[in-house]
């Protein structure tokens, strides 16, 4: 039996760590340096914010913005802060280092884990939110659900579940003989046979389609350039996605499957390595977002054979890597619509942020390159309401690094703070 000095001690100790995680989750005042403003395009000095219970509800220049009472305060003096990064193209559930035959003796179960562990690390690099592109066993929508709950520590997910190709495409299970009838979940033929995957992903809780419109670098026996679903199973998938609310992300390397997915009607176009001058002008008419790995290149091609990637992903990346950074510089060039998007996973989570250097060198400005991870990727996932900007009204999710990332984009390689709803979950000085 306790003594009531005992009982009395530990309910005061019990009352004061309640009091202190609510003024956690209550209030926060942010004071910075600057602070990169991703709608004007412009960089905005001595800047403050405060959220409330997860969202922002005041933003202003310093004195502006009274500080709240009883309000826990993030005084990040010599930093820059930006709205924080969206990836929307990553692989959680995925290893960088197990791809090809590797990959084959994970299971379900070892995939929910490595979503759990890699989940976090992309968000101490600095993304609050990520959009995930292919999973078995809807793995994937149990990560969201746990994300969601605040059960696990990892960015706001947006899951496809697995991803619809054709069967024997690039999104199929190829590497097994014929005895073991190895098939991905999500290898279906034919409009209706596709319409009823997306049904059925979405029944499953998915929040998006993802499909493979052409071949890839890392599937077996897929031509790279080649389009795998006709146009009328394209066009089954997006109008079947319209009507239940989803939108579409086209795994499309090869010229002809990009455009066919483009006039289908997706959302985003993942990889675009080949697409030629009319792809980008449909792109430009359609308000078509190209998302284009173009860092993990140089991680395939140095570490690629350790990492099990098949000889002939390896052959295939060397020609892919140069023309996609090449189809890059010409999509920015022509102006079309732009959203970052990694392919982490493919190379390790947490390393997520080296493209934005890469973005930079084949020819945006730093100012586009974050407008691409932040009010662009919000958009495309038809998050703006919530995501994207640092606004009144929006999450306060939000990211500082030492110095100014427009002088020198490659400080959001390495993120020294971070800021989910308005709790400090990386850096507090
Ligand atoms: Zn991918």
């Amino acid at each position: 039996m306790p003594s009531f000095a005992l009982v009395k001690k530990t309910l005061a100790a019990i009352f004061l760590s309640a009091t202190a995680l609510c003024a956690q989750a209550g209030t926060i005042y942010v004071q910075a340096d600057r602070m990169v403003d991703v709608v004007s395009g412009t960089m905005v000095e001595k800047p403050a914010l405060v959220i409330t219970d997860g969202r922002v509800t005041a933003l202003g220049a310093q004195g502006a913005v009274p500080v709240p009472e009883g309000a826990e305060r993030l005084d990040l003096t010599g930093m820059t802060i930006l709205p924080g990064l969206i990836d929307m193209h990553v692989h959680l559930t995925g290893r960088h280092d197990m791809h090809g035959y590797e990959g084959l003796a994970e299971s379900t179960g070892d995939e929910t884990i490595n979503g759990v562990i890699h989940a976090e690390k992309t968000l101490m690099a600095g993304f609050t939110a990520a959009r995930n592109l292919g999973a078995a066993g809807f793995s994937d929508v149990a990560l969201r659900r746990a994300l969601a709950a605040n059960r696990l520590k990892g960015p706001r997910l947006y899951v496809s579940g697995p991803s619809i190709g054709a069967t024997g495409g690039h999104c199929d299970n190829n590497l097994l003989p014929p005895e073991y009838d190895a098939h991905s979940q999500g290898a279906a033929d034919g409009p209706w046979g596709v319409v009823r995957k997306v049904r059925e992903v979405k029944k499953y809780g998915a929040d998006l389609i993802k499909i493979c419109a052409t071949g890839g670098v890392l599937s077996k026996g897929t031509q790279v350039g080649a389009q795998q679903l006709a146009q009328e199973e394209m066009d089954a998938i997006v109008a079947e996605a319209k009507r239940l609310g989803l939108k579409v992300a086209a795994h499309a390397h090869g010229t002809a499957g990009i455009k066919a997915a483009i006039r289908a009607g997706v959302d985003t176009v993942e990889h675009a390595s080949f697409i030629d001058d009319e792809g980008i002008r449909l792109a430009k008419e359609r308000g078509t977002y190209l998302s284009m790995d173009i860092y993990n290149t140089e991680y395939i091609l140095s570490a690629g054979e350790a990492a099990g990637f098949l000889p002939e992903s390896l052959a295939k990346e060397r020609v892919v890597g140069k023309t996609q950074r090449e189809s890059f510089t010409r999509a920015v060039k022509a102006g079309v619509k732009m959203v970052f998007g990694s392919d982490a996973g493919v190379y390790p989570h947490g390393d997520n942020g080296k493209q934005f250097a890469r973005m930079v060198q084949f020819g945006m400005t730093p100012m586009q390159a974050i407008q691409a991870a932040t009010v662009n990727a919000a958009d495309a996932l038809g998050a703006s309401a919530d995501l994207g900007t640092l606004t009144v009204g929006r999450y306060g999710d939000l990211i500082a690094v030492k110095g100014n990332p427009l002088a020198d984009i490659s400080l959001l390689e390495k993120v020294d703070v971070v800021v989910k709803g308005g709790e400090v979950v990386k850096g507090r000085p």
